[in-house]
């Protein structure tokens, strides 16, 4: 799986980053962003999970 946040919806709360850090992070406009282009299989129910924490949906699988 591969995810991305919508930039224009992203309203920096950090949720993702606090759920999976090793998916998202910080980007220099303090929004988040994915690190990783394909998710590990490990690490899918963690994304999947920050995904479903953002408050404006700003997650999307791609
Ligand atoms: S949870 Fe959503 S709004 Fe919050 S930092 Fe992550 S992408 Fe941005």
């Amino acid at each position: 799986m591969r995810v991305k946040v919508d930039q224009e919806l992203c309203i920096s709360c950090g949720a993702c980053i606090d759920v999976c850090p090793e998916v998202f992070d910080w980007n220099e406009d303090d929004k988040a962003h994915n690190i990783v282009d394909e998710v590990p299989a490990a690490l899918e129910d963690q994304a999947n999970e920050a995904k479903e924490s953002c408050p404006t949906d700003a997650i999307s699988e791609d």
